[in-house]
């Protein structure tokens, strides 16, 4: 068979007949009690309750087994585990493979309450974190320690958007610990702009309440593995009561099917008005990964298929806080707000001193302002009018 293009892909994927029952969509099946026919029944349920049969609701129903065939599917994996936000994707992955004692690497730029998770949680159950420079590449086999489980990583990273060397750092990993667990934060890739297990990496990660899910309006996490550590995630998620709602798990995937196509228009949007923001004399860098101007650029374009609408730009001077206010308080279209990946633009900003309590590396800012823009499906010319009027108020 021809190779399926990514578009098409999408499409098909979570429609496997046995979920759909003559439908187009899969069913949504609610339930917790799976009631067993015989005692036979039963025993055959218990012993494959791991893989897609029916035995209690929290091992997940026939509307989430679609949507993990997909997302298997999708990430090129073994298999995949649901979670109810993606922040509980993060911590679960983790706690799955971090005992006592232990030392786990993070990147610097994750993700704000993976941090905090590292610093709060992971502290006092005594595993111990290193962040490191996402820029780090294979230097980061100078960090591993005898007791190193985990490295985490997110690409691009959080708010200031860096690409890590993937490959460089699996390298360096693997030559120096094989047995090392690498995860990712690829939520902002949709498991669609970047295939880390095909990189090396164990286990992809995802907050599916952004693009997958696209309208702002549920939220859901998602950990695919690769063999070697499937069925360790998926069991401790299960002792660890990980579920998720089959309501919020078909919404995600329905999001799949348009997902090749929203991505396609978040990137021609945020193109458009990256480039505009690039040609504003009180603009001093735009942080677009397929920007030459973003960090780790060239590992973007070598390993990623396409961008999306998440990026930062950054003031050449620092607004005052009655100048901060009145750039953030008065857009007709972008709303300010958390989350980011469905339909609607929305923006954040940050001072330096913001910035510099985030990012657990040698992060050297400049003095300018700085804003996180999610370009949505409006039509960007009504954005870019949005920012002028802004850059007019200061
Ligand atoms: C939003 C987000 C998360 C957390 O996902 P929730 O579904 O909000 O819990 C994790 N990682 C990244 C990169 C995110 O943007």
């Amino acid at each position: 068979m021809a190779k399926i293009r990514p578009e098409t892909q999408l499409v098909h994927l979570g429609r496997n007949p046995k979920y759909t029952q003559k439908g187009v969509n899969p069913v949504i099946q609610r339930t917790s009690s799976v009631i067993f026919n015989s005692l036979e029944e039963k025993r055959h349920a218990t012993h494959n309750r791991a893989n897609g049969v029916l035995f209690y609701g929290r091992r997940g129903t026939q509307t989430h087994f679609a949507f993990q065939e997909a997302m298997t599917e999708l990430e090129c994996g073994a298999g995949s585990v649901l979670y109810p936000s993606g922040a509980a994707a993060i911590t679960n992955a983790i706690l799955s493979f971090a005992c006592s004692g232990e030392h786990i690497l993070v990147t610097g730029s994750a993700y704000d309450p993976t941090q905090n998770f590292c610093d709060k949680i992971a502290t006092k159950l005594n595993i111990e974190t290193t962040y490191f420079d996402p820029l780090i590449g294979e230097n980061i086999g100078d960090l591993i320690r005898p007791n190193t489980s985990i490295v985490f990583l997110e690409s691009p990273g959080s708010i200031t958007m860096e690409v890590h060397d993937i490959p460089a750092i699996v390298k360096a990993i693997r030559q120096k610990s094989p047995d090392i667990i690498i995860m990712i934060d690829n939520t902002w890739a949709a498991g669609v702009l970047l295939k880390p297990l095909l990189l090396g990496v164990d286990i992809s990660i995802q907050s599916a309440t952004k693009y997958i899910n696209g309208h702002s309006d549920g939220m859901l996490g998602v950990a695919v593995a690769n063999e070697r550590c499937i069925e360790t995630l998926r069991e401790n998620s299960y002792l660890l009561g990980q579920t998720a709602d089959p309501d919020t798990v078909y919404m995600a995937g329905r999001g799949l099917h348009t997902l090749a196509t929203r991505l396609k228009q978040h990137e021609t949007n945020s193109l458009i008005v990256a480039n505009w923001l690039l040609e504003q004399p009180q603009v001093e860098q735009v942080f677009h990964p397929a920007l030459a101007s973003s960090p780790g650029h060239a590992f973007f374009i070598r390993d990623f298929s396409g961008c999306n609408g998440l990026f930062s730009f950054q003031l050449k001077s620092r607004l005052s806080t009655e100048q901060f206010s009145e750039f953030l308080d008065n857009f007709t279209h972008f709303k300010m707000g958390y989350s980011w990946g469905g339909y609607e633009s929305l923006i954040l900003g940050y001072q330096t001193e913001d910035l510099l309590s985030m990012r657990q590396y040698d992060y050297q800012p400049n003095k300018g302002t700085f804003f996180r823009v999610h370009i949505g499906l409006e039509h960007p010319q009504d954005l870019i009018d949005d920012l002028q009027l802004a850059f007019q108020r200061i």
